[in-house]
Order: structure tokens, then sequence, then C-alpha cells
């Protein structure tokens, strides 16, 4: 007899582009209960408990979070509680991401420059 495990894979949206992934490959930024503080930071487990929003792990989802207020207006934070700090923090994780490493190409001219394919 075959047993079949249907495997639940959590699927969570990006709050910039709406993109969907599984949960472990976005960032998860979390609001703390009240009694907690109420602080809006980054949690890096995926277990941290509060109101959660996601954000893809790519420096341009994040930066785009930060100027368009998205976290302020998933998480229903008002402007001022989320400080440059996690904006920061959330870039150094999504650069060091494994969801990055090999796919992004960055290829480098002779001259020096830069150029990224997408
Ligand atoms: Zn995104």
């Amino acid at each position: 007899m075959v047993v079949r495990r249907t495997k639940h894979i959590p699927i969570r949206s990006c709050v910039v582009c709406r993109q969907t992934s599984e949960k472990r490959k976005l960032l998860r930024v979390v609001r703390l209960p009240e009694k907690s503080g109420g602080a809006v930071v980054v949690d890096e487990t995926g277990k941290v408990s509060g109101r959660g929003a996601y954000v893809c792990a790519d420096e341009k989802c994040v930066g785009l979070a930060q100027k368009q207020k998205r976290f302020e207006r998933a998480l229903a934070v008002s402007a001022g509680i989320i400080g440059v700090e996690l904006f920061e923090n959330l870039s150094s994780l999504a650069a060091k991401s494994p969801a990055n490493s090999g796919e992004s190409v960055v290829e480098t001219s002779p001259t020096g420059e830069v150029f990224r394919e997408v």
C-alpha cells in the first residue's frame, strides 16, 4: 500500500511585487504584539509570532518596500515605527540569500563595467 503524503508548502506574497514564493524564500518582517512592545523586526527564523509581512530576498524589493512604505501599510503601523536599520538588515539578508546565488548573472566587461543580466 502506498501512502501518499501531501506536503504543505506555505506560499506567501511579496508586499512590493506581489509575486508569490515559498515562505522560506521570502524575508519575513513581523510586528510584535503590543505586549512585546509592538516593534517591527526582521524575523530570520520565520517563527516569531505576530503579524507578518513578506518581501522577496531581493535588494530591489527591499529598497522599494522602504521607499513606498509597504511594510507600514501591510502591518498597519504608523510611519516612523520602522527604522532604517530594519531595511539595512533586510538588504544584507537579501544579499546573502541562497535564493539569489547562481541566479543572477553578473558580468564584468574588459573595461571594468559591471552589467547585470536579468
Ligand atoms: Zn518582490
